[in-house]
């Protein structure tokens, strides 16, 4: 992680060119540089982030700034986490000497979140204090992202991020049709696909259509769980054939024998003739509980955390 300094100071919210020496280098395809070009969605997606006065807002991504002007004209601190070098230079020349606009040169995957009363991580502006998540996110990294952010200890009020069409619609599938994704998105937050966006309103122009989503925090989780990564790991074996019956994909996910995965089901009061995504978040929960009520008595197969499955 590389933090930038300020060096000047620019007008707020302006976007100024950042240096008439500087070459503008071409996109790079292996960090998913699709750059906006069209401002009228880039106002769409500010203002579907319904950023209040005081509001810290962190862009992950912001490339050559398509949003990042309209981000800082409204939000009070605004923190920018982008993992190209020579971009992140050129944004931190940007906004030099511009106390509420902080540069990080980073991997969005790999920061250290903090917790809150506790360390303060890499981004100190997050930890302890309510803030939105605001980003055009490359498509390669989208999901790790999304996921990182709304498991954190200190995760965002709000997230409106730009993802591939797809996921987006996956994310927000409903219950009786909820993929591995939709499960660990709704687990944590409501969300809600805002509007698709065309493949021309980037330079270079993508294959596939994107989608603007928003997804707000749940105040509590829908499940009291001691251990969240042992159920999604569990939640990830039960979709390890997901167009089967429930009774045969959980016991291809936990490598156990499909009379003992049609017991677990059993036991949770469920039908095993169901195919994975018609469960509900609620019944993954009484499943992994069922699960882990006959690890706790010893059962064959795998532990109780599950193997480690598909998404
Ligand atoms: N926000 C800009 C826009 O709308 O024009 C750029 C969006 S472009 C789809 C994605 C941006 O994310 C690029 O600037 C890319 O360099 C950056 N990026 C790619 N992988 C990243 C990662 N793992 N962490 C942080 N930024 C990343």
């Amino acid at each position: 992680m590389k933090v930038h300094g300020h060096s000047k100071y620019n007008a707020r919210g302006l976007a100024p060119s950042g240096g008439s020496r500087r070459t503008v280098r071409p996109p790079k395809k292996s960090l998913g540089q699709h750059f906006l070009r069209d401002s009228a969605i880039g106002e769409r997606i500010v203002e579907a982030a319904r950023i209040e006065p005081g509001e810290t807002v962190l862009e992950i991504g912001p490339g050559r700034g398509a949003i990042t002007g309209m981000l800082a004209d409204v939000a009070d601190r605004l923190v920018l986490v982008e993992l190209d070098g020579n971009l992140a230079q050129m944004l931190s020349e940007r906004y030099a000497g511009n106390e509420n606009i902080r540069v990080i040169e980073s991997d969005a995957r790999d920061l250290d979140l903090g917790t809150p009363g506790g360390e303060p991580g890499d981004i100190p502006e997050i930890v302890g204090r309510p803030y939105k998540i605001v980003a055009n996110l490359p498509y390669y990294a989208a999901s790790p992202i999304i996921r990182r952010f709304l498991a954190a200890d200190n995760p965002p009020a709000e997230i409106v991020v730009m993802v591939q069409r797809e996921v987006a619609r996956e994310m927000a599938a409903p219950e009786g049709n909820m993929g591995m994704l939709s499960v660990a998105t709704r687990f944590y937050a409501d969300p809600e696909v805002l509007f698709d966006v065309p493949g021309a309103a980037f330079i270079p122009p993508p294959k596939v259509v994107s989608s603007v989503i928003r997804l707000v925090r749940r105040p509590s989780p829908p499940l009291e769980l001691d251990d969240e990564a042992s159920f999604f790991k569990f939640v990830r074996a039960g979709f390890k054939a997901p167009r089967k019956q429930l009774h045969n994909s959980l016991a291809r996910g936990l490598l156990i024998e499909v009379p003992e995965a049609a017991g677990i089901i059993d036991r949770a009061g469920l039908d095993s003739m169901r195919r994975p995504r018609t469960l509900s978040i609620a019944e993954w929960g009484r499943l992994y509980e069922a699960r882990a009520g006959i690890a706790a008595d010893g059962p064959a197969g795998m532990p109780a955390n599950g193997p480690e499955g598909n998404d």
